[in-house]
Parts: C-alpha cells; sequence; structure tokens
C-alpha cells in the first residue's frame, strides 16, 4: 500500500532561501511550459521534451531532471483537461524524485536547488518513521503559508493482513461536508461547525480591523500577528477535526467489511494547478491532503484497503445511467442527471462513483489486497 509520509523540513536561512529559489523558478518554469503545451494542444511528455526541454533549461536554469520533472508536472496537469490551461501558484508544491532528492540518515535529506545541493535538517513523528523505512523515492516539496517546509514522501508500506474485500466504500471531499460518503453519511458534526463559524467570525473581524488601520495611514502590526495566531489555532482544530472524520470513515468502511475508495493524489495537484473545471466545493489542496493521509493510515494501521480512483468528471457523472456531462451538476451541491433525471447532492454522487470506480478497478478478486494507484 502507499502511503503519503509527512516530514518537516528545518533548513538554515541560507538553505530555506534556496528552496524558495528553487519553487518559484520551478513553477515559473512551470507555467512557461503550460503555455507552450496549451497553445500546441500538446500533453505527452515525450513530445514536449522535445521543444521544451532545451529552452526550459536555458531560459530557467533548471538543472537536467529538474526540467523534466517540470515538464512530468505539466503534462501531468493538462492531461486532465485540455481546455484548460494548468496555471502553477508561485509557492506550489514541486515534485523531487530519487535523482533530485537523498535521504542521508535518519534525519538528513539532501535536496537539489538552483544553488546545487542543500543536506537540510528535517523531524517527523513517531508513526512516520515506522513506516520511513519503506521509501520509493518520490515526494513533493511544499511551502506551508505559514512559511514551514514539508516533504510529503511516497511510501510503500506491505499490507497489514487486510481484510478480505471486493466491496468499496467511496468518500468525496468537500467544504461544506468535509467528507461524504456514499452510504450518505455527510461527516461534519455540529461543534465542528460552529468552531468553524467562529474562526471565519473571527478572521472577518480582524480583516476588517486591518482593513481601518490601513485606510487611517497605520501599520495593522499587532492585528497582523492576531491573525497569524488565530491561522495556526485553526490550524491545530482542523487537524484535530480531520482525525476524527477520519477514524469515522475508516471506522464504517470495517464495520462493513469494505474497503475505502478515495480520490487518487493526481487530485491534488490539480487543485493547486487548475482553475474552474471540475472545482466543486473542494477543500484546499493542504486540507484535502492531511484528511487523505489520516485516512489512509488509520486504514492500514485497520487492515483496511484503500483504492485510490481516477477523480476525473466525478461530480459530473450520473450514478445511476452513467451520463456524463457538465450540465448534470446544475450548481455547487445540486446534480440532476440530464439523460434519466436522477436527483441528488452533488457530493454524494461524487462519492458514489468514486465507489463504483473502486469497486470496478479490483478485478481479480483471488487477492483482496489494495491495487495500485
Ligand atoms: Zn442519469
Amino acid at each position: 500500500m502507499k502511503l503519503t509520509v509527512q516530514i518537516q523540513l528545518l533548513p538554515d536561512a541560507k538553505q530555506a532561501k534556496a528552496l524558495h529559489a528553487t519553487v518559484e523558478r520551478f513553477n515559473e518554469a512551470c507555467n512557461w511550459i503550460a503555455a507552450e503545451c496549451f497553445a500546441r494542444k500538446e500533453a505527452n511528455q515525450f513530445n514536449v521534451r522535445k521543444f521544451a526541454y532545451k529552452e526550459v533549461r536555458e531560459r530557467f536554469g533548471l538543472s537536467s531532471q529538474m526540467a523534466q520533472l517540470a515538464i512530468k508536472a505539466v503534462c501531468d496537469a493538462y492531461k486532465r483537461d485540455k481546455s484548460i490551461k494548468p496555471k502553477f501558484r508561485t509557492h506550489a508544491a514541486i515534485i523531487y524524485d530519487q535523482r533530485t532528492m537523498s535521504f542521508k540518515g535518519p534525519d538528513r535529506v539532501s535536496l537539489l536547488t538552483l544553488a546545487g545541493r542543500e543536506l537540510i535538517p528535517y523531524v517527523m513523528g513517531k508513526y512516520q518513521a515506522e513506516q520511513f523505512t519503506h521509501v520509493k523515492g518520490q515526494a513533493d516539496l511544499v511551502l506551508r503559508h505559514d512559511g514551514k517546509w514539508f516533504l510529503l514522501v511516497t511510501v510503500d508500506v506491505p499490507d497489514a493482513a487486510p481484510i478480505p474485500t471486493t466491496n468499496f466504500m467511496g468518500v468525496d471531499f468537500g467544504v461544506v461536508n468535509l467528507a461524504t460518503t456514499e452510504d450518505g453519511d455527510k461527516l461534519s458534526g455540529e461543534k465542528i461547525d460552529a468552531t468553524r463559524r467562529h474562526y471565519g467570525q473571527r478572521r472577518k473581524v480582524l480583516g476588517r480591523a486591518a482593513g481601518a488601520k490601513r485606510r487611517a495611514g497605520r501599520r495593522p502590526k499587532n492585528i497582523r500577528r492576531a491573525t497569524k495566531r488565530t491561522k495556526a489555532k485553526e490550524a491545530r482544530f482542523r487537524k484535530h477535526e480531520n482525525h476524527c472524520i477520519a477514524k469515522q470513515i475508516v471506522a464504517t468502511a470495517k464495520g462493513t467489511g469494505r474497503g475505502i475508495g478515495l480520490e487518487d493524489l493526481e487530485g491534488i495537484r490539480d487543485r493547486v494547478s487548475a482553475r474552474g473545471g471540475e472545482q466543486r466545493n473542494r477543500l484546499s489542496g493542504w486540507a484535502f491532503f492531511q484528511l487523505r493521509t489520516f485516512v489512509e493510515y488509520k486504514a492500514a494501521l485497520a487492515g483496511v484497503p484503500v483504492v485510490a480512483v481516477d477523480p476525473r468528471n466525478t461530480s459530473r457523472t450520473c450514478p445511476e445511467c452513467g451520463h456524463c456531462e457538465k450540465a448534470n451538476r446544475k450548481s455547487q451541491s445540486e446534480f440532476e442527471c440530464r439523460a434519466c433525471g436522477h436527483r441528488s447532492h452533488a457530493d454524494l454522487v461524487g462519492a458514489r462513483i468514486i465507489g463504483s470506480r473502486a469497486r470496478a478497478s479490483v478485478t481479480a478478486p483471488k487477492h483482496a489486497g489494495p491495487v495500485p494507484a
């Protein structure tokens, strides 16, 4: 089973600067490549390399391997929907592989930057350390909004005697309902809602106060600090919330003898790189990733198989008749099939489609282990 382990990097000031510059340059290159791909309607890595590789290296000064990773990132994002030019945020996550990243012992990782290789200390939790012997050699380098650096490392964990099942429960992640299962369970308790509203309100108040100060020509310094504190508190709350939801999902699946179907991880890069299209009422990339990771590892511990499925068109496809059309989704929350008239909540539709894709992906039921994404 593939899991993703989060480790926190502790770069010194010079190293942080090098990481910043690298992430920015990488995403700049991605945006340039995306424009070229979009103009040519080309998403094939091999073909893109032919016209973009040399120029990416010269224009952006990326190393050979980084240039190839940038091309791969763009092709992966673009091939999902050719009507949209992928956009890469300045500090969007960037990919590392075994040629640009290598672990040097239990607390140091060497990462390739524009300034050469940097040996960067890192820390990780106890659970992560247990899984860490199975590193696959791929990772996303993420700069969180609070300025902290993380590596999201893919690990391949041997199956912990998974419960034998070919049945899967699809789960869709959203904003209003953090998670919706295909049974129709909406996981977002009242207490959770109230707390979220509280933080939303607090942010608004602080935002207004900062605006007033700025208009009066004063710097909203202490307000900025209060905003930062609020954000950190909210992040801790959300983490707890995600733990609770993940626990419920895994318990439900285990209790009903099912595995869990989730959107595959490529979805996370789409969320940060592509605008419009499938974007429903989505969790942000970070929150999505965290919730997904918690579900994955709690499932691994409980022996519940997890299958990752292609997230394309999950909210546009009718679970009753299979008809797929953009207009099937009338609004953020409403789904109405243009072919058969089936009506439902868009999140539930998403969960059902994810579930049916997960079931369909298990072709040989003799060994009911997880299927590689
Ligand atoms: Zn239909």
